[in-house]
This record gives C-alpha cells, structure tokens and sequence, in this order.
C-alpha cells in the first residue's frame, strides 16, 4: 500500500451528472436541437471520460472539446460520438484530428488553409463548423471577413458542418448583447446560404439552453450545468456534481488565549479543540479563505482557525472531540448544510467555474460514485 494515501479527495457524483443532462437535452429536444456535452479542462476538473460516457448515456450526442489534444484523449478512451474540438494552437497538425472524425473549428482564412491542407495529406474530407464572432470579441471570424471565409470554405476538402459562434451575456437575462449576438449570427447564417452552404448552427451555452429556447438552433452546448451549477439568476433543477472532502487527522485542546497558525491571526476566545483537516492551497483550498469558511464536521458548520497553510489548516471544533479519520466536506451539494462551489466563489470574488475546475490536482483523488 501507499504510505501517501489521498490526504482528500473529489467525489463525483455520476448520477447527478446523468440528471442534469437528461434535464438539458429534454429542453434542448423541445426545440429540435441536440446537445453538445462540454467536457474540456478534464469535464470542467471532474473527469472528462467518466463525464462524457454519463453524459452520452442520459441524452447528448456531441461533446465538446477545448483543443484536439483533449478530443484525440475522448477517442482513445473509446468514445465515438461527433467530438468538436475548437481552439487550437498555430502550429497544430490537425491531421490526427480529421482521420479521427474530429470536428474542428475554423476561426480565419489561415486556419481554414490549414486544415483544408491537413485534409489533403490525410486523404479525407475535414469536418469544419466555421465560427463566426458575433460580439464576444474572443476567436471566430469578424463578420466583415465572414464573405471571404465562406466562400474559401466552398472546397472539396472541406465539410461545412455549421457555423456557430459564443455568447458574452447569456447568462443575464435581458443583456442587449444577447439579441444583438442573435441577429448577428442570423446575417453570418444568410451569407453561408447565400454561397451554397446549408450548415447547421450553435450558439447556446448552459445559460441560453435554460433560458433562450429560441437560440437553440440545431444544437446547444452546455458545460457548467451539466456539473449542477447554474449560471442563471433563476433556479434550477440542477444537481451540483462535485463534493470536495478529507478527513481530520488529529485533534487537540488549547486553552483561551493561544493563537492558530502562521502569524497568529486567531486566537481562542475560550478553550476548545482544534481538528487538524490534511488539505491546503496546494490542494485547492484558496488560502484566501483563511478566517473566512466553514467545513461540515460531525454533522455541523465549524469555522476554520486562522490561516490555510499548504498542506493543512486547523478547524475550532469547540466542546467538540471528532475522532480522527472523520471526514470533513469542504464544499458539497448543499443539502446537508455544507458549504458549495458558489459559496466560496462568493467569497472569495470568483465564480464556481473556477473553483471545480482549480480541482484537477495530482494529491487529490477523484472517487466517481
Ligand atoms: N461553448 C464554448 C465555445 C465554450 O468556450 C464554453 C465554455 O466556456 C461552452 C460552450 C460552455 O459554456 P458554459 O460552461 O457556460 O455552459
């Protein structure tokens, strides 16, 4: 055995994963359109294979993926549905990618040269959905060059699969971008037509799949809420998906007036035991919580004592004595009372997207439940 067992670890709950992709593609069904299951930075930092096949199983057909390193990962894991892979780096091949059926995205003339090129060498028509920038201002093509990327896309080495493009808003309600994206978007799909192209379309992220039907298109791409967090200011049968956990190593009392932790910024206000918790900001417990979170410990909240350290910090347990080895959950779904993602996103000027994808890291394991 190890002598280095997880000092804490990820529980991901597949069934949760399962209840909110069946919720996503039911909506995305009403509206005629498929799901796309965003499983890039390793399923948001819960596993992106694990994640994928609960996601296949309860509705999504597609995934997506951030580069063709993290597609080419889905196909070596076995996983054969349509993988669209969307920013890759300049010097790419994008050769292993179209003789694996991965879709790619094209954002400029010069990558859709590129790709058509690796086609050629690959003896196989690429799979391109062209990306039209319709107000994100991050990749996809300006509409005033869109004419010309179009055009360029008419070519025997290339399959037009769609087009698409990415909200900046969705998830504010009522944002005049998200209309503005739209109509945009709308202008981008009249000139692929124009030239022939009878592409399908993408837009919707998580929060325009719950809350803009009428953006679903052929086909949404939810990410976050497929991990039961929702983007939206309206509730949502979402079930969060991850629970981040460890255990109390050892307990001990001090008497009133002795500090915690470096620079002895608590000191007990009355005599009380203090539980030792194996986990620091070098497993994701962002140091800036110091003083300022709780752990559920013996079926309770109990505030952390002075600073997280790297490898530790110190929960005031009070009267209190939980025996060491038992477990303490740092953020959970909510239902016992825990903490969330949210909770220290909240906290600490963040949103939860970064806190469970900040949970890919090599001390931690990852337990699927
Ligand atoms: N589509 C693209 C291109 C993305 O980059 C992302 C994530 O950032 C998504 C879809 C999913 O977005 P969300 O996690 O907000 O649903």
């Amino acid at each position: 055995m190890s002598p280095d067992l997880p000092r804490a670890e990820v529980v991901v709950d597949l069934a949760a994963v399962r209840h909110n992709v069946a919720l996503l593609a039911s909506r995305a069904a009403a509206s005629g359109a498929a799901t796309m299951a965003v499983v890039k930075a390793d399923g948001y930092g819960h596993g992106a294979v694990p994640v994928a096949r609960a996601a296949l199983e309860s509705g999504a057909t597609w995934l997506g993926a951030c580069s063709l390193g993290e597609a080419l990962a889905l196909r070596e894991a076995g996983l054969t549905a349509p993988i669209l892979s969307w920013l890759d780096l300049p010097d790419v091949d994008f050769a292993p990618g179209i003789a694996a059926d991965v879709d790619l995205a094209a954002s400029s003339p010069a990558e859709l040269a590129r790709i058509a090129e690796a086609a050629a060498r690959t003896g196989k028509r690429a799979r391109v959905h062209l990306k039209i920038d319709t107000g994100l201002s991050r990749n996809g093509c300006p509409l005033a060059d869109w004419p010309a990327l179009v055009e360029q896309a008419v070519d025997p080495r290339i399959e037009v699969v769609a087009i698409w493009s990415h909200l900046a808003c969705a998830d504010e309600p009522g944002h005049p971008s998200i209309d503005q994206q739209a109509e945009r978007f709308d202008a981008a799909y009249r000139i692929a037509l124009e030239a022939g192209l009878n592409p399908a379309r993408h837009i919707a992220n998580s929060a325009a799949t719950l809350n803009r039907p009428d953006l679903h298109f052929d086909l949404v791409r939810p990410g976050i809420a497929i991990y039961g967090l929702n983007p939206n200011p309206e509730p949502e049968d979402l079930r969060p998906v991850m629970t981040f956990r460890s255990s109390v190593v050892l307990t001990k009392r001090i008497k009133a007036g002795e500090s915690v932790s470096y620079g002895h910024t608590w000191t007990a206000a009355r005599d009380t035991t203090l539980a030792l918790v194996p986990a620091g900001y070098a497993d994701g417990v962002p140091r800036t919580l110091s003083g300022r979170m709780d752990v559920w410990l013996h079926g309770k909240r109990r505030p952390v004592a002075g600073r997280v350290c790297m490898d530790q910090f110190v929960v005031d347990c009070g009267d209190d004595e939980p025996e060491p080895g038992a477990e303490v959950i740092l953020f959970g779904n909510g239902d016992r009372g825990e903490p969330t993602a949210r909770e220290w996103a909240d906290k600490i000027g963040t949103i939860d997207y970064e806190i469970v994808t900040g949970m890919y890291r090599p001390r931690i394991r990852r337990r699927y439940v």
